[in-house]
């Protein structure tokens, strides 16, 4: 960057541009202090104080020798790093986010960095005990702030400035984080302990068969602990760790035997993170080859990813699509460049790390927002490094500092779970994983059954490649579809509670063939709402226009908006009737009619209430796998990836709750999402069988799941798409306002969509009412925006809306209203 030699440097006055980790326009300008001239480099974080006395870490955007016109610039208080931490390709992809998103940098900076490098005053610094370490090897500064965590437990980076008496505690910070000797937080929910069991091991001391001889005969007198001795023994030959709780319950001996054992250093004590065992068929599936349809897809991809920055893999569901990822993950392997494989969903990828595992062993990661700081800082300098080849993630994987990216993968790129919603920047991963492959210089490949209608066009109209694979591997076949009229069962009186006849023999044959079952409903909760008989009340949140749901675990209402509960209602508070029914039908509520219907049964739910712990979902899965399950019942969380070879019935409760939802998406989320879930019946063997409930079997949705029919679906879709202006020919962006006081809003809100209007005309819709009026005691009024983008410049019309808000924001007759932008909503 500068080719001063270091004498000329150490004279320079230099600035700095710094992005800072919060919602503020633009970078700031700061001094360099000429004795770290030499260490500032874009990319490496400094300290700098904001504001009045705040202190954040930021990131040097640029090293320029002009002083601010404005104000004056203060001093860096310091230089964090030895090596940028921030590659110049990330700079470049947040400042798309960025313009793109209608966020600012900050927003974006505060999304892609672990909170562990980032610290700020506010953040607090927490003891990660480590009693075997030596403490000798500390300076005193570092023994002063462990001195007062020990104390304190918990100390905000304010706390630690005043025990040292000085700005710069970073650097302190940092070396004992780097010692692994504190754990550092941004928010209280985000304490994370990775799920542990308590695992007995052997002494290695008695893999020698004559020492075991002697302790057999040490413990003569003690045959309990002879038992337990005993019981290990037999555990371990299985080849996995032992579970203090199967030991237990193996030897029948109480905790107190196996703690003088463990005292007696013939075993050892410790903990292991909870993971899935390995697969029973991963090591036969180790060399596989693959099929003629899939070698010709890859010739195909290979081609095509020569020729197009994007290609889209349309893969029919069990078609093998990830047995092709792994062959030209390998090619890139091959050429020494990383691979970034992205999937919608965290629970997902717990699945496919141990399918992948097998080929790609350490060079492969996985990265989601869900590890603690300590991980997410670590795999980052490993990213960094280049000593990770294959990052395995959910969205916030594409804000990795990749050193040599080759290959993107983008699979599932339909889901709209790869969009985020809160907080800025809202950004979609695959249209970011696109943007970070052209700056990278890498390949992007992305993979569906069921591509989005964006994608699709693209495809067709020769931007992406496009590959098709329309055949299931090993010539399984599409699973058969069969659609049972709720209506008419209703009347012949064969439906019991929410199960037609036709599911309920569907299920009870399934068992019988010792085979599994899951059914598909498309909500949580018990019953949801409560609705009075007498006057049609139902109980609302206090702080959003919502109603609330019943949560039969907890026996509260609840608010799926802000997390309000109240305690269940037996009289309407409205009329005092006692008429209070439940309406809707939740997850909970079939798993409870399923076990009172089918007693024999064994049944169990998936879905958010379930969930909630990291593992939870993985020990869901792992019973499944184990057949400890016949039937999960599920919402979307059944429908995305599993794979397993037992299931040959889906069951669709209601698929009218899908169709029937109101959004211009809903026809293509209902096909992509039933075509998925019926993707998850039959996959090696059998052909499977899947069984729709509905009020409108012949709804058009629903014939072309039935028949398979993706192009069906599409040109359909496309049809309405170009008529009623939405994408992928129109690019919408949504303003919503909010405000706390609903009067205010509506003026507001009508004077800021009519300056829009006298600058964008009819492109600017509304102010109108979200579905959802009013969240955590805000009013929302949304301006919806719809551009032509084949004739429009977006670019433009971004700037002139970020100008536009920033003005509305500053003016005091706005008080109290702030906008939230987002572009690509849906
Ligand atoms: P998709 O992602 O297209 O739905 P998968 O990649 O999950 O499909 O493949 C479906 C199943 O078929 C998996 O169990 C996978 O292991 C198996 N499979 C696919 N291709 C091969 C192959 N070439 N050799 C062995 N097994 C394969
Ligand atoms: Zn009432
Ligand atoms: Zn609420």
């Amino acid at each position: 960057m500068f080719d001063f030699d270091s004498e000329e440097l150490n004279q320079q006055t230099l600035f700095v541009e710094v992005i800072l980790p919060l919602a503020i326009p633009g970078t700031y300008t700061y001094r360099v202090p000429k004795h770290l001239n030499a260490l500032t480099e874009v990319g490496k974080r400094v300290v700098v104080q904001f504001g009045k006395s705040k202190i954040y870490t930021a990131i040097v955007s640029a090293i320029g020798q002009k002083a601010p016109v404005k104000y004056e610039a203060k001093y860096l208080i310091d230089v964090l790093d030895e090596k940028a931490i921030v590659t110049q390709q990330q700079l470049k992809l947040w400042q798309w986010i960025a313009e793109y998103y209608l966020c600012t940098l900050g927003e974006v900076m505060a999304a892609a960095l672990p909170s562990a490098l980032k610290l700020a005053s506010e953040t607090r610094i927490v003891l990660n005990a480590n009693p075997d370490f030596d403490k000798s090897l500390l300076n005193d500064k570092e023994f002063l702030v462990l001195d007062a965590l020990e104390l304190k437990h918990e100390l905000s980076v304010t706390d630690v400035t005043k025990i040292l008496a000085q700005k710069s505690v970073f650097p302190i910070l940092r070396s004992l984080f780097s010692k692994n000797l504190i754990y550092i937080l941004e928010e209280i929910d985000e304490k994370f302990q990775p799920k542990k069991v308590a695992v007995i091991q052997l002494n290695p001391l008695y893999q020698d068969k004559e020492n075991l001889k002697h302790l057999f005969a040490e413990l003569e007198k003690a045959p309990k602990q002879v038992d337990a001795l005993l019981g290990y023994i037999k555990l371990a030959k299985s080849g996995k760790s032992v579970k203090k709780t199967d030991l237990l319950e193996a030897t029948g001996v109480s905790a107190g035997v196996i703690k003088a054992l463990v005292d007696k250093e013939v075993f050892i004590a410790a903990h292991e993170v909870i993971s899935r065992f390995t697969h029973p068929d991963l090591t036969a599936v180790m060399d596989f080859t693959l099929s003629d349809a899939q070698q010709q897809a890859l010739s195909a991809l290979q081609k095509s990813i020569n020729e197009k920055s994007v290609t889209l893999l349309h893969g029919i569901t069990s078609s093998g699509k990830t047995q092709i990822y792994i062959r030209l993950i390998e090619d890139y392997l091959a050429l020494g460049k990383q691979v970034l494989y992205l999937l919608p969903e965290i629970a997902l990828t717990g699945q496919m790390i141990d399918r992948l595992k097998v080929y790609f062993k350490d060079q492969i990661i996985v990265y989601h927002s869900k590890f603690n700081d300590n991980e997410r800082a670590e795999i980052w300098q490993k990213v960094l490094n280049n000593e990770v080849k294959i990052v395995l993630g959910a969205r916030s994987s594409v804000f990795l500092p990749f050193a040599d990216l080759g290959f993107v993968i983008v699979d599932e790129e339909h889901e709209a779970s790869f969009k985020q919603f809160e907080p800025a920047p809202r950004y979609h991963a695959r249209d970011v994983a696109i943007m970070l492959g052209t700056i990278a210089h890498a390949k992007v490949l992305l993979g569906s059954a069921t591509p989005s209608l964006e994608t699709y066009f693209n495809a067709l109209n020769n931007k992406f490649g496009l590959v098709k694979l329309a055949e299931r591997y090993g010539g399984v076949k599409l699973p058969y579809i069969e659609v049972v009229s709720i209506a008419e069962e209703r009347n012949r009186k064969l439906i019991k509670e929410h199960f037609t006849s036709v599911l309920l023999e569907g299920i009870n044959t399934a068992i019988a063939n010792q085979e599994q079952v899951i059914l598909f409903q498309n909500r949580r909760g018990y019953v949801p709402i409560l609705i009075c008989q007498t006057c049609g009340n139902t109980p609302k949140c206090i702080n959003c226009d919502v109603s609330l749901t019943y949560h039969k675990a907890s026996g509260k209402l609840h608010c799926h908006y802000c997390g309000y509960k109240e305690d269940n209602i037996t009289e309407c508070p409205a009329c005092a009737s006692k008429h209070i029914a439940y309406k809707g039908l939740g997850t909970e509520k079939i798993e409870d009619d399923l076990k009172v219907i089918l007693p024999d049964v064994r049944v169990a739910r998936m879905d958010y209430d379930t969930t909630r712990n990291k593992n939870a979902h993985q020990v869901i899965l792992n019973d499944f796998e184990d057949r400890k399950i016949d039937v999960l019942v599920g919402t979307q969380m059944v429908a995305k990836g599993l794979d397993f070879e037992n299931i040959t019935l889906i069951g669709i409760i209601n698929a009218d709750s899908i169709i029937q939802f109101p959004d211009f998406r809903a026809y293509e989320r209902s096909f992509q999402l039933l075509s998925q879930v019926a993707g998850r019946a039959g996959r090696r063997s059998k052909q499977g069988k899947v069984i729709i409930q509905t009020y409108d079997a012949k709804h058009r949705v629903i014939q072309q799941v039935v028949n398979h029919d993706y192009e069906s679906m599409y040109h359909e879709e496309m049809i309405e798409r170009r008529q009623f202006k939405y994408p992928p020919f129109y690019k919408i962006i949504q303003l919503n306002i909010k405000h706390k006081d609903l009067g205010m809003l509506l003026k507001i809100s009508d004077a800021f969509a009519k300056l829009l209007k006298h600058y964008l005309g009819d492109m600017v819709i509304g102010p109108h009412s979200p579905l959802v009026g009013r969240v955590r005691n805000y009013y929302i009024q949304t301006i919806t925006i719809k551009i032509d983008w084949a004739s429009q410049s977006l670019s433009k019309i971004k700037v002139l809306l970020k100008e536009q808000i920033s003005v509305f924001e500053a003016d005091k007759a706005n008080k109290g209203a702030f906008i939230i932008a987002d572009v690509d909503p849906y």
